[in-house]
């Protein structure tokens, strides 16, 4: 999701990554924290001060963010999911979970870990703000306390809105999972609550901007974007976890798919195989031995007129470029291969013999079972007419 943060350390394993969107926030909040914070509650402090201040409370709210996101990582991996990486970015921090809870009891815990941790954190400035009010006059310094004991509060409040994305949306969905047994229906409903939520927030920015208040009326509008694709962007991958978890490509895959005869001409193919089975990416096989693969970008370089006199044979794909999974590959690592590699079309091998065909038509039908269509198997061969 974030391709250009930059990794800055590891914490007990964990990679810790910036991602250059936070220095937006990260100036925006030195800003309004140095010009009207910090000036409106110390009026009687230098600029240099309120500065300083601004300049802790930035960092500080870094490490708090940081926190937040470490609590959800450790109890995750306590838990045994794996997490890949803490990335801070423009609208916070980001956890990225290697595989899906595998429990609702689980999910829960990992969701409570990171507001948990925000309210401890509030607590413990609150207390060490209160400590230096009562021990000495270091007022800079107890004010910037209590700036990240209440900021550190909004945080957990914000993240416990039951919205998914949000943490208080994944408690939801574990509760309504938990509750229904059924992950796909929970997931649903949460994300729809976030969108709800999203929606709420860009509606407060449309009223922030009539009433003159420009800049909260677009960071509002700004975040209810992000909350409302994230939604909808998670609960989608989300589901394909779940439909896929512990699935393999043997799971999905075309078995014994349609194969052409190199002899086969243009016109023959794409009559025969193309059309009549709607399909676009076709494994070449001659007396049983695979020799690549033909599909629809090869014929797009080819003028229609020639279709009737070039064969198969003349212009196929060869077995060296041709995609190619083994049925034992998880269909987690398949989807990886598609959004990386950008090919949507694999044929499925083992013990160098064709095993079948998989293409990204067959994860989406996987999603929308109702869509499913039958398919038989067949072999489309120069002796065929019809
Ligand atoms: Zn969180």
């Amino acid at each position: 999701m974030f391709s250009n943060a930059v990794k800055l350390c590891s914490i007990k394993g964990f990679d810790i990554k910036v991602d250059p969107s936070w220095l937006v926030i990260a100036s925006l909040v030195t800003w309004s924290l140095s010009q009207h914070y910090f000036p409106k509650i110390l009026p009687d402090t230098t600029k240099a001060t309120h500065l300083s201040m601004a300049l802790v409370a930035m960092l500080g709210l870094f490490s708090c963010l940081l926190l937040h996101e470490l609590a959800h990582s450790v109890v995750a991996r306590h838990l045994g999911v794996p997490i890949k990486s803490i990335t801070l970015f423009i609208f916070g921090g980001m956890a990225e979970l290697g595989a899906e809870p595998s429990s609702a009891r689980d999910e829960f815990w990992i969701a409570l870990a990171g507001p948990a941790m925000s309210i401890a954190l509030a607590f413990g400035f609150w207390i060490l703000a209160q400590s230096v009010w009562l021990s000495s006059t270091a007022a800079p310094i107890a004010e910037v306390f209590s700036y990240l004991a209440i900021i550190n509060l909004v945080l957990a409040l914000f993240n416990l809105v039951p919205a998914f994305p949000l943490d208080g949306g994944r408690v939801l969905r574990a509760y309504l999972w938990h509750r229904n047994g059924n992950v796909l229906a929970a997931t649903k409903t949460a994300a729809r609550f976030g969108e709800i939520f999203a929606y709420l927030i860009m509606a407060l920015g449309v009223v922030a901007l009539f009433g003159g208040a420009i800049a909260l009326g677009l960071w509002h509008l700004m975040i209810g974007g992000f909350m409302l694709v994230a939604a909808r962007a998670s609960s989608s991958a989300q589901m394909a976890r779940a439909v896929f978890s512990g699935k393999s490509v043997r799971a999905i895959m075309t078995p014994d798919p349609v194969t052409v005869n190199p002899d086969t001409t243009l016109s023959h193919f794409v009559n025969l195989a193309m059309l009549r089975h709607n399909v676009s990416f076709v494994p070449v096989v001659e007396d049983g031995v695979l020799l690549g693969h033909m599909d629809a970008s090869v014929l797009c370089g080819i003028d229609r007129e020639h279709w009737g006199n070039t064969r198969v044979g003349d212009v196929f794909v060869g077995l060296e470029q041709s995609p190619m999974v083994t049925p034992d590959l998880a269909v987690s690592e398949l989807l990886e291969m598609i959004l990386t590699t950008g090919r949507r079309k694999f044929m499925v091998m083992q013990d160098h013999q064709l095993r079948g065909v998989v293409t990204l038509a067959d994860l989406t039908r996987h999603l929308n079972p109702e869509k499913m269509r039958c398919r038989r198997p067949e072999t489309v061969d120069p002796t065929h007419s019809d």
